[in-house]
């Protein structure tokens, strides 16, 4: 009986810890992940981001800092949760998109100025009028985002 309270009052515990804001982000190499990095909630409520180690070596250094902080401003404006409880069923495609935008925002405001505009020109450069899926802003529109955030 007594062992059984104990291990409830452990594992209330250990949730909070672990679904807290401030919990560090584990972050997690995924070789077969079809995207170059993605803001996840783990097994145990727990804030991670899942990478794939080729196509970040792929892009390089600069690009995959920015994708870094891009997927770091998802859990920091805390989109994963917000979109459990904030979905609108009838315009799902705008709210991602926005969340895009303002996790772009994040990093743009949070990496070193070399980072920022290297970003730039691999949204302008790759994918200019065209976007990645169907929640993403096409390529130009992140590029603009990037540069206003980060005061250019
Ligand atoms: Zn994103």
């Amino acid at each position: 009986m007594r062992k059984k309270v104990m291990l409830k009052i452990f594992l209330a515990l250990l949730i909070f810890y672990s679904s807290s804001a401030t919990s560090q982000i584990i972050e997690i190499p995924i070789p077969q992940l079809p995207d170059i990095a993605v803001a996840s909630i783990g097994p145990y409520g727990e804030p991670v981001i899942y990478y794939n180690p080729y196509i970040v070596q792929k892009v390089g250094p600069l690009i995959s800092q920015f994708f870094r902080a891009h997927e770091y401003g998802h859990h920091a404006l805390n989109h994963i949760r917000r979109e459990w409880f904030e979905g609108n069923p009838y315009n799902r495609t705008w709210l991602r998109q926005n969340y895009e935008k303002e996790a772009d925002c994040f990093a743009a405001r949070n990496v070193p100025p070399a980072v920022a505009g290297a970003a730039i020109q691999f949204f302008a450069l790759t994918q200019g009028p065209k976007r990645p899926s169907w929640y993403h802003p096409t390529g130009y529109e992140r590029a603009a985002v990037i540069k206003r955030c980060a005061g250019y």
